[in-house]
């Protein structure tokens, strides 16, 4: 093996690591709980789980995905997740080598995924993440040029403006939306978030981030989640009110910071080059 395919293998294991406390964060943090305490048990016997029960993946293959204990299945998601955040990181070491700038990416996309994958399950955001993100991008900010890899991040300066540019942006959205809708349009949770995904990717591209959040939000509204409400829509109203057109169509709740995750993923890889061509079309 090359010393480059032994680094990225490497990377691949690392990650598929931090994907498994990852999964415990997604399931802890939104009941409050600790990270670290008590130890990874069965969810549904409350069976203590041994070392060799929790290696990422392969105790899930190994034990034929069901708990050794009470036998109930153990869900795909917990080494999907795995594997997500490994194939992530092997992704970034095969780009930019084992270097600060990999990890930088790769922590930043490990920790979008968390946000992404809590809001899609819990419809929250939790301080755990974007307070960690915050505080990692400013420090990393100002690392970086010690460090002597400034690529793709904020400077220093540009992270301090960034985390108040998101975070005031999406202050103002949520205001105006509220003044419209007569409700609550954003969640604190989306607040937090930009203000993290603002000190790594400085003011011009975070301001980016949340239009191009928005309307990767409004495709998913038009293309999946309104037709299923109309669709569940016909299959709860009776028929004569259903032609009448008087049921009104209940819309659930869109959970933006999906939206938002991947939108800050392709604005820190293509943003600079995304916002060039933006100027130079006006
Ligand atoms: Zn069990």
């Amino acid at each position: 093996m090359t010393p480059s395919v032994l680094a990225t293998a490497f990377a691949f294991v690392v990650g598929l690591c931090v994907g498994s406390f990852l999964n415990v964060c997604i399931s802890r943090w939104p009941a409050d709980l600790s990270v670290v305490r008590p130890r990874s048990r069965c969810p549904n016997c409350g069976h203590q789980l041994a070392w060799f029960e929790n290696v990422p993946v392969v105790s899930w293959l190994v034990l034929r995905a069901r708990c050794r204990s009470c036998q109930l299945p153990i869900s795909a998601i917990y080494p999907l997740g795995e594997v997500l955040v490994g194939v992530l990181w092997a992704l970034c070491v095969s780009r930019w080598g084992p270097s600060f700038t990999a990890l930088r990416v790769a922590v930043f996309l490990t920790l979008l995924t968390g946000v992404a994958l809590t809001d899609l399950r819990h419809y929250l955001i939790p301080d755990g993440f974007t307070v960690t993100g915050l505080l990692w991008s400013l420090a990393t900010a100002l690392a970086a040029p010690f460090i002597g890899e400034t690529l793709l991040f904020a400077s220093p300066y540009d992270a301090l403006i960034g985390a108040c540019a998101g975070a005031g942006l999406i202050a103002i959205v949520g205001w105006l939306g509220e003044v419209a809708l007569k409700r609550e349009a954003m969640g604190m949770g989306d607040m937090t978030l930009m203000a993290f995904v603002g000190a790594a990717l400085g003011p011009p591209r975070t301001i980016v981030t949340v239009f191009l959040g928005a309307a990767l939000g409004a495709v998913a509204f038009l293309a999946v989640v309104y037709p299923i409400a109309l669709v569940r829509r016909g299959r709860t109203v009776p028929q004569t009110e259903l032609s009448l057109g008087t049921g009104p169509v209940e819309l659930p709740l869109v959970p933006f910071g999906v939206f938002l995750t991947p939108a800050a993923a392709i604005m820190l890889i293509w943003g600079d080059a995304l916002i060039d061509r933006l100027f130079l079309l006006s």
